[in-house]
């Protein structure tokens, strides 16, 4: 069997930079990548047969662990029924229902493939409904890399000094306005200047992609008022916290009600799924019901519909996020502990199971105060873990994300790596 490292020098030649998406390559954090044969609960084990404790859970959607039998045995079921119709099939309407029972403010949904077509379709469908061309996002966010999001972008495109991609047309780029995230004054400033040619403003309303950073209190209703008195959508981008910080995601969590929500990751169980959904009379706009067209060949498809619906139903298990978030709380705080131990310089964030680690001493609430953190320690630190068995995200702007199968006998594993990793960084 090829080892990890002969593996990356043919995946080297035949693929840019040896992956299909950029962060998996570890470029920022240094080293080569593993290749993951298989992934069980919390776990995965790479070609050598090397097991990690995986804080990532495959950017998010494994909030149940990996491969769980409920989610693989609906998958297998509807696999004995056909791989894809092109007709509609009954799991959409399921999925439609549940997405409106557990997002109310999703009235009306439209299912897609990935996260990076829930937001592309859901500007469109803000332009189109208000006739205006801007669109507003935050700096360090991420929402996918379709070209209007590639300014100021979180994630990938931060980690690589990148945030405005070559390939995006500078006249597309003009529409993107962005502002900085946290900040009151700025964005009623930029809506009083501009409100009128705003057609919607999108934000992860708790950004996940320049690390984990909470909204101050009362931020995100400031920008539900702004977006309701100058006519302008707001489209809240829970691609990464819905479903996680909350059953409700971070609208139930805050209280505050967007106009158009964007989905994806544990909607699909783990299979290439987005949707974005909204209010009725907004959402009727979309083709066939209305003018503005957006379609695709594998949307609703009957095998990733059965991943979702499965997970989402494990999800609703009473108790079943306060116990993830405790969970999560027990490991921020046994890491500050342990930081703090070493007499090294960190601080953590956390929303239900979404969390951040930084290297500074600071409470970060800001992207200027995310990018100012050491991540030449995040680097060595990465390292250390991943040395001891503990997979973080190969970059120092990613949330982490814990699952279910991730128990306390997990947790104490990781902080035993972390002591000893925090000991090496202080030494
Ligand atoms: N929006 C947010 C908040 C995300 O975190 C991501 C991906 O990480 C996306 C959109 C894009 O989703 P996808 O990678 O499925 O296209």
């Amino acid at each position: 069997m090829s080892s990890n490292h002969e593996l990356f020098q043919r995946a080297l030649t035949l693929m840019p930079g040896g992956v299909n998406s950029p962060v998996r390559a570890f470029k920022s954090v240094g080293g080569e990548p593993f290749f993951t044969e298989r992934a069980d609960g919390p776990y995965l084990w790479d070609v050598e047969g090397k097991r990690y404790i995986d804080l990532i859970g495959s950017w998010g959607p494994m909030i149940v662990g990996h491969n769980h039998p409920s989610v693989r045995g609906a998958v297998e079921k509807a696999i004995g029924k056909g791989l894809s119709f092109g007709t509609p099939c009954p799991a959409e309407i399921t999925m439609a229902e549940t997405i409106s029972k557990l997002v109310p403010s999703i009235e009306v949904s439209r299912m897609v493939n990935s996260g990076t077509e829930a937001t592309m379709s859901a500007i469109r469908l803000a332009r189109g409904f208000t006739g205006r061309s801007r669109i507003v996002k935050f700096e360090g966010c991420y929402h996918g890399h379709a070209d209007a999001f590639l300014v100021k972008a979180g994630s990938g495109a931060l980690t690589f000094g990148a945030p405005n991609s070559p390939g995006v047309p500078t006249a597309l780029a003009d529409l993107t306005l962005t502002l900085p995230f946290n900040d009151f004054d700025a964005a009623t400033h930029l809506f009083d200047e501009l409100g009128s040619d705003i057609a919607g403003l999108i934000v992860e309303p708790v950004p996940g992609n320049m690390n984990c950073i909470p909204p101050r209190d009362g931020y995100l209703q400031h920008l539900r008022d702004l977006c309701s008195r100058h006519g302008a959508l707001l489209i809240f981008d829970e691609v990464m916290t819905g479903f996680r910080v909350a059953l409700g995601g971070a609208q139930a969590h805050y209280g505050v009600t967007p106009d158009l929500t964007t989905l994806g990751k544990i909607i699909g169980g783990g299979m290439p799924v987005g949707a974005y959904g909204g209010r009725r009379d907004i959402m009727n706009q979309i083709a066939p019901a209305g003018p503005i067209y957006q379609a695709g060949t594998l949307s609703g498809n009957p095998v990733a519909m059965a991943a979702g619906l499965a997970m989402l139903e494990l999800i609703q298990a009473p108790g079943f996020h306060a116990e993830l978030s405790r969970r999560t709380q027990l490991l921020t705080d046994g890491l500050q502990a342990l930081a703090d131990g070493a007499g090294i310089a960190f601080s953590t964030t956390r929303v239900g199971a979404m969390f951040g680690l930084f290297f500074t001493a600071q409470k970060v609430e800001t992207y200027a105060q995310a990018t100012a953190s050491d991540l030449a320690r995040f680097n060595r630190f990465f390292t250390a873990m991943l040395e001891r068995g503990v997979y973080l995200a190969p970059s120092a702007y990613e949330a982490g994300f814990l699952s279910m199968a991730h128990d306390e006998a997990v947790i104490a594993e990781i902080l035993r790596a972390a002591r000893d990793s925090f000991e090496l960084l202080a030494s």
